[in-house]
């Protein structure tokens, strides 16, 4: 699950990092209200679930209230990649001498945290990670989580003054106890500034909490922000299915995740590109199956639907009845290609037969099928 930058910051602050104060608005009218208590200037900040805000233009330092009327309605106003946004955060404008990049993500690889750190904050760290990848310094964590001579070095490796690298390895020690505390995923500051005086102050929050901890963390669990989240994704996390939207023109609908992942790939085998991850689990619930179809039915890139079931425990006619109720229901004009094979195909087949659908039962040839139906349909 990701947060707001509100919300990263919430637990930093609670965690002990040094972040600025500030408040969250959904009009202009809290918004004034919010700066008149803080003083110019302040910054106001789009609160969405995408980075680049900056890029886009919604982040802005203002320094009085005309012009904070005007800049609060704009960003307000603004869609950022496809995100609107409907909340914004006022905070006290910092005054900033560096910015730093500092953020923990698992690694898979290794299979381990991974603290990095680099002196060139405030851009992406991929785009660092190309030009200057010498800039960027990478520590793995261990299973005592980040050690105190690891921070210093890395402290040490972003700014040579003592008084600052304190502060820098006091912020570190802490992203790293949040970072395991709340299971997140990634929990990153960027930027990490320090102001003319010294100071270091953490003036942007992204994290990502692993979804399957939540039940641990009521209180970030309540955080969730289903307007400003796919709303194919929240219906699918609702139906219990697992959804994950893509590029693609493609609509997969797959029981288990095995067999969603290889028809990802020999979709893309054949020069076709899937439009989502969608596992229906071990289940021929109509209910699931005619969820699946509404949010492919809604997604606007979606040009055919290749259902492929595996009938195991599964079994293909329950499924068949389930994809005959959802489609009852619905009335999609999607084309759809079936593929089924296993327990009580034959079943499956006639009752698909009597509606006047075809199941194929070869992967191969219902995947060049659908790419086929996809290319006419385009
Ligand atoms: P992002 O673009 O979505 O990552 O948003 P950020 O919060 O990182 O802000 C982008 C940039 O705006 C930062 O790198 C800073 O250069 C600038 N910025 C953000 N907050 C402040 C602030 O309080 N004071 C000043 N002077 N600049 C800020
Ligand atoms: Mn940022």
């Amino acid at each position: 699950m990701n947060l707001h930058e509100y919300q990263g910051k919430e637990l930093f602050r609670a965690g002990g990092i040094p972040v600025p104060p500030g408040e969250v608005a959904r009009t202009v009218e809290e918004a004034e209200t919010i700066a008149a208590r803080l003083g110019f200037p302040v910054v106001i900040k789009a609160q969405v679930l995408i980075g680049g805000r900056g890029k886009a233009g919604g982040v802005k330092v203002v320094s009085n209230g005309a012009e904070f009327t005007r800049e609060a309605g704009r960003i307000l106003g603004m869609d950022i990649k496809g995100h609107a946004v409907r909340k914004i955060l006022v905070t006290p404008a910092t005054e900033i001498e560096k910015e730093f990049y500092a953020g923990i993500v698992l690694d898979r690889k290794y299979e381990t945290p991974l603290l990095m750190v680099s002196p060139s904050g405030g851009i992406d760290i991929e785009e660092v990670a190309r030009q200057t990848p010498e800039k960027i310094m990478r520590l793995h964590l261990d299973e005592r989580g980040l050690p105190a001579y690891r921070a210093r070095a890395a402290a040490r490796f972003l700014d040579d003054r003592p008084a600052v690298r304190k502060q820098l390895v006091d912020v570190l020690l802490k992203l790293a106890r949040v970072y395991a505390e709340q299971d997140c995923s990634l929990a990153e500051i960027n930027p990490l500034i320090v102001t003319p005086h010294g100071e270091v102050w953490a003036i942007d929050a992204k994290v990502v909490v692993d979804d399957n901890a939540l039940d641990r963390h009521a209180d970030v669990a309540a955080m969730r922000d289903l307007g400003a989240e796919d709303p194919g994704e929240v219906e699918a996390r609702g139906k219990g299915l697992s959804y994950v939207r893509l590029d693609g023109s493609i609509g997969c609908v797959v029981n288990g995740a095995g067999l969603a992942m290889a028809t990802m790939d020999m979709i893309q085998f054949h020069g076709g590109k899937p439009a989502n991850f969608l596992d229906i689990g071990g289940s021929s619930n109509p209910d699931k199956v005619t969820a699946a179809m509404n949010i492919l039915s809604r997604d606007q890139r979606v040009r055919a639907v290749l259902f492929n079931i595996f009938g195991g425990i599964t079994r293909c006619d329950d499924v068949a009845r389930g994809l005959l109720t959802a489609l009852d229901r619905i009335g999609t004009k999607l084309p759809i290609v079936i593929r089924l094979t296993g327990t009580n195909e034959k079943e499956a087949r006639e009752m698909l037969d009597a509606r006047g659908m075809v199941a194929l039962s070869d992967m191969d040839e219902a995947v060049r099928a659908v790419i086929a139906r996809a290319s006419e349909a385009a």
